[in-house]
């Protein structure tokens, strides 16, 4: 997953070059893996896309990038479900809203949180670090929210909430009651590397911790966890993650309380301890992340 991962980011960064771009999405292939009646997980390149089907509507979380937007069309197809009802946006970033333009031309209402729509509708400057051009209108939610909504079909309650971010200022995460499944967006990986916080698009550890720590409060045992990158999860995975992030905070406001610059608090390695792999997002780059998150 890794791999995929940082290939679709890095064909994300040669958008400006429509062949480039093309050339790397043509050999991206969608998989499916049916985790409950009704409810599927598409893997791609871009964020992990949840379905909801049945007799009432097609719901997709979040819809990767708009050169996959047919491939992902034929997978829900596949699942014997009906054309694309609704989608909702975990947050804005361009690996899970790329899709949005073409699937709400197409007659798909977009949803979102509030902040998602304004953050589509500004883009992301240069000195970002993913810059990205403002969005066209149809790619804009129609429905946002604050705090969040539900929606009610397929046999299930689904909610929708805003928990306070951490990721950026505008994480939803996908609550389906009663089949007892969530989907984080990417309040939640389950690749190597760090957690990546966008502090430009109003991300926050400290925000982070507390959304997770809410997530936790709601879900049990059993409750099947959709991360925003990676495999499948549960919750005592994402506890582990939680405690992980919690435990990196420590090492780093200790450092920092005891008046070490950012540079000497790198240099110091104060995660060095964690086996996280090699990822997109580094030790030093969760150090600032976090020097920033509790200034
Ligand atoms: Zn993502
Ligand atoms: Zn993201």
């Amino acid at each position: 997953m890794k791999k995929c991962f940082l290939s679709s980011l890095a064909a994300a960064s040669f958008l400006a070059s429509p062949a480039i771009a093309q050339r790397d999405f043509d050999s991206v292939e969608i998989t499916t893996e049916e985790i409950a009646p009704g409810v599927a997980v598409l893997f791609g390149a871009g964020g992990n896309i949840g379905v909801s089907h049945g007799n009432d509507a097609t719901v997709l979380i979040d819809d990767q990038f708009a050169p996959l937007t047919e491939k992902i069309e034929a997978a829900v197809e596949a699942l014997g479900a009906k054309p694309v009802t609704y989608v909702i946006n975990t947050h804005w970033h361009f690996d899970h809203t790329g899709g949005n333009e073409k699937l709400s031309e197409k007659g798909a209402m977009i949803i979102a949180h509030d902040h998602v729509r304004v953050r589509l509708i500004e883009g992301a400057p240069e000195g970002s670090r993913f810059p990205v051009p403002p969005a066209p209108e149809a790619a804009l939610p129609v429905v946002t929210y604050d705090r969040g909504l539900t929606l009610h079909l397929n046999g299930d309650t689904i909610d929708v909430r805003f928990l306070g971010g951490g990721h950026t200022d505008g994480d939803s995460i996908v609550h389906w009651r009663e089949k007892n499944i969530v989907h984080m967006g990417d309040l939640y990986f389950t690749i190597p590397g760090w957690p990546f916080v966008d502090t430009h698009s109003g991300g926050s550890v400290k925000s982070l911790l507390l959304t997770l720590d809410t997530v936790l409060a709601m879900i049990d045992d059993d409750t099947k966890v959709i991360p925003g990158h990676g495999g499948m999860s549960d919750k005592a995975e994402l506890l582990a993650y939680r405690n992980m992030i919690g435990e990196a905070v420590a090492r780093v406001l200790a450092l920092k309380n005891s008046g070490s610059t950012l540079e000497e608090a790198q240099a110091a390695e104060p995660l060095a301890g964690f086996d996280r792999g090699e990822g997109l997002i580094g030790a030093d780059d969760f150090i600032e992340f976090i020097w920033i998150s509790f200034e």
